[in-house]
């Protein structure tokens, strides 16, 4: 059966109201589309604690800064719905970029602390640009529980706090990173990836690998760091954005709690983005 497709707030909610009333757990799963097996991990994941599970496909303006990939962005609606469907979502949310933004739109949530070093250095505004269609659609679609994914663990920790701090009633779960055979994360810029940049590209889940090892060997996270920087370098990435340890919780300079290794770098044009617990 073809995947039932809602591209208005009042639609969505009048789905999502009918399966609360009848007693059902719902949950969320946002996404920008161009589906991989990462973001259907999520859609099973968020059907293991709701019955019926919302998908959402919108490619957000307001978290690309005007040189990024918003108008490359790929798109493909029909065959993320088939994906979906498959992976026992019920609903697909679409809606227009007048839908989320009409005009004179001008509220944004803005979380300091854990937004600001990392991906919040490296792309200014970018998760603004998230909290703010991140709360957008928990209050539009008011699920129960919401799935987002490890790969983007800055992501999770930034919905994590706007949720706790705004009062948001909803349970924020994160799944693990969907990866290629060679340790390559799921995304969908992977798609920009020539032959030869796939191999480099590739590189990046080794050299995290390392430095778990190093900083589980007791080596200065220091070193450990200069030790990555170094060797993605080696490795063909073009710009490196960063290449840190931090606490996980907070992701703060590390004191004495779980630490989390994140790497961001460019491969030719495209920016790629990883991270890895120790432990
Ligand atoms: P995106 O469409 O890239 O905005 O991602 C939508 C959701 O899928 C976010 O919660 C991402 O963290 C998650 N996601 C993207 N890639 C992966 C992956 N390789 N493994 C797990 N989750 C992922």
């Amino acid at each position: 059966m073809p995947l039932p497709i809602v591209r208005t707030i009042a639609d969505l909610r009048v789905q999502v109201g009918a399966w609360k009333a009848a007693g059902l757990h719902v949950g969320l799963v946002p996404t920008m589309g161009a589906l991989h097996e990462g973001h259907l991990s999520l859609v099973r994941l968020a059907a293991t604690r709701a019955e019926r599970v919302v998908a959402s496909l919108f490619v957000n303006p307001t978290q690309f800064a005007p040189h990024e990939d918003f108008a490359a962005y790929p798109r493909d609606e029909a065959r993320d719905a088939a994906l979906l469907a498959e992976a026992g979502c019920s609903l697909l949310f679409a809606p227009t970029v007048a839908e989320m933004y009409p005009p004179g739109a001008s509220t944004t949530v803005s979380v300091a602390g854990v937004s600001e070093p990392l991906d919040g250095a490296a792309r200014p505004g970018h998760f603004a640009g998230v909290a703010t269609v991140v709360t957008k659609l928990l209050l539009q679609a008011g699920p129960h529980v919401a799935a987002f994914g490890e790969k983007d663990y800055q992501q999770l920790q930034v919905i994590k706090r706007f949720v706790r701090d705004l009062d948001i009633p909803v349970e924020i779960i994160g799944g693990p990173t969907a990866r290629l055979e060679d340790g390559l994360a799921r995304s969908s810029r992977n798609a920009y990836l020539s032959e030869s940049e796939r191999e480099i590209a590739g590189r990046m889940n080794g050299v995290l690998a390392d430095a778990v090892r190093r900083l589980k060997a007791g080596e200065a996270q220091a070193h450990v760091e200069a030790t990555g920087l170094a060797a993605l370098e080696r490795a063909g990435f073009t710009r490196i954005d960063y290449f840190e340890v931090r606490g996980a919780d907070d992701l703060a300079r590390p004191g004495g709690g779980p630490l989390r290794v994140f790497a961001a770098a460019f491969v030719g044009k495209t920016r790629l983005i990883d991270n890895m617990a120790v432990e």
